[in-house]
């Protein structure tokens, strides 16, 4: 491809230029799917019709990500992303033979990499083999699937629940299946893609609220309700990009209020929040039918893949019958499952890992602020985002990290607003104390030299 950037501006010209492509919206991931409501420029048939039309390499997001890819590259900053890492990500992981500091994984417990775990999967493969082949509601349940979502179920005291193959699908099923055209998917402005994409497919109204402004969720419902059969209100119990979590006590208040349904992505909370790590549940001591459906992923404190669904008999009877990443995919595979499971029960027997993992958190919030670094809304509980304000920024931090044994990763736009651009920093019940204070001065350094 042709360089576009000319060769000969100074550094400063160079970012403004990039700045400016990272501030045009690129077509935005809701628009995606949705039918055109004008006529396609395309002329209908013959050579004429326009490459941008049959080439992918002219596809106008295409062009936009190499762009960017070179506007970087003459910035000096090296591409971060599909690097590969050697072994398990824990607390240290190697990259190119080189052994780094690690707060990219979200490997929060330590239980990905756990001989106890490593153990319990490889049983589960002698027994079960690595595959089902064949959807759970015909040929492809297993007893370890059962296991699983009843210890799931049991942790939330929830009546029953379901295991997906994936946490993305989860939501995105989940959403579409229960909803409809007659509905409305209510959700805080910073809920993850999955929770957009499901209400998007459902058919529903998708409206989001202010992130973590209840009042106006409040005022939202006190106006809109009416005009809906069913409305469900989603919000996350850490909200993974931010580290703050919802007011989860008012918001069960305005379930029974308004009469909706209440759903909480614990993706990044199972684990993570309460004294026993069993999340934002566990955090506030409430009941499990406080909340209508606890969504959660198995890919992070349970060191696995997938997700589940946990709630009443009549919801879960409802997904495993009819929801589409579950009727038509496969089952999850006995030791991912196995591996979930065992990193479940490991969580119940040693309550000392979140306990760990919340100091460590504290501890890194406290140093970072101190050091004058923009955290944002974080709680510091398992993540903490350095917010740079500018994608470029903060990708040359990273980088300086990076060149420095830290591996950390910049989350840019679009994942975030161009504004909000920001490193984001995972940790660990395995991080060591001193290792959570050199990451924090390494950052610092780099914050104010960059
Ligand atoms: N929900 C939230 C809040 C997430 O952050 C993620 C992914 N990190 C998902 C759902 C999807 O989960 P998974 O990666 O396990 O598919």
């Amino acid at each position: 491809m042709s360089s576009r950037i000319p060769k000969g501006l100074s550094r400063t010209v160079k970012e403004q230029l990039i700045q400016r492509v990272l501030e045009r919206r690129v077509q935005r991931m809701e628009d995606y799917g949705r039918p055109a409501s004008k006529k396609p420029a395309a002329p209908a048939t013959g050579d004429a019709i326009d490459e941008r039309f049959w080439r992918f390499d002219q596809h106008p997001v295409y062009q936009q990500m190499q762009l960017l890819r070179e506007g970087a590259a003459k910035l000096g900053i090296s591409d971060p992303y599909f690097r590969v890492h050697e072994g398990v990500a824990g607390a240290t992981v190697r990259i190119a033979g080189r052994l780094y500091s690690n707060f990219s994984s979200y490997n929060y417990l330590g239980y990905c990499g756990d001989p106890r775990v490593n153990a319990a999967a490889l049983r589960e493969i002698e027994a079960s083999g690595t595959s089902v082949s064949a959807s759970r509601v015909v040929s492809g349940e297993r007893g370890i699937h059962r296991r699983l979502e009843r210890a799931l179920a049991q942790a939330y005291g929830a009546e029953d629940c379901v295991a997906f193959v994936s946490g993305h699908a989860t939501n995105v099923s989940t959403l579409a299946q229960l909803f409809g055209p007659r509905d409305l998917v209510i959700h805080d402005a910073y809920a993850h893609n999955s929770v957009v994409v499901g209400a998007q497919l459902s058919g529903a109204k998708r409206l989001p609220f202010p992130h973590g402004d209840l009042g106006s969720l409040d005022e939202i419902l006190s106006t809109q309700r009416r005009h809906f059969e069913r409305v469900v209100v989603v919000v996350e119990g850490l909200y993974g990009m931010d580290g703050d979590f919802p007011d989860l006590p008012e918001l069960v208040r305005l379930r029974r209020k308004h009469k909706v349904f209440l759903m909480v992505d614990e993706a990044h909370s199972f684990g993570t929040m309460g004294p026993r790590g069993l999340g934002i549940r566990d955090h506030f001591g409430l009941a499990a039918d406080d909340v209508d459906i606890w969504m959660g992923t198995l890919s992070k404190s349970l060191a696995s893949c997938g997700g589940f669904v946990a709630g009443t008999r009549a919801l879960v009877e409802q997904l495993k019958f009819q929801s589409h990443g579950f009727l038509y995919s496969v089952g999850m595979p006995p030791p991912v499952a196995a591996a979930a499971l065992a990193a479940l029960q490991l969580l119940h027997a040693e309550p000392e890992r979140p306990t760990r993992l919340q100091a460590n958190a504290r501890l890194f919030l406290e140093l970072a602020q101190a050091a004058g670094i923009d955290t944002g809304p974080s709680r510091g509980v398992a993540l903490v985002p350095a917010i740079t304000g500018s994608s470029i920024r903060a990708a040359r931090i990273a980088q300086a990290l990076f060149e420095r044994g830290v591996s950390v990763h910049p989350i840019v736009y679009p994942a975030v607003a161009e504004n909000a651009a920001r490193l984001r920093f995972f940790l660990s019940a395995d991080h060591g104390e001193e290792q959570v204070r050199s990451a924090v001065e390494t950052l610092a350094t780099a914050w104010h030299e960059a």
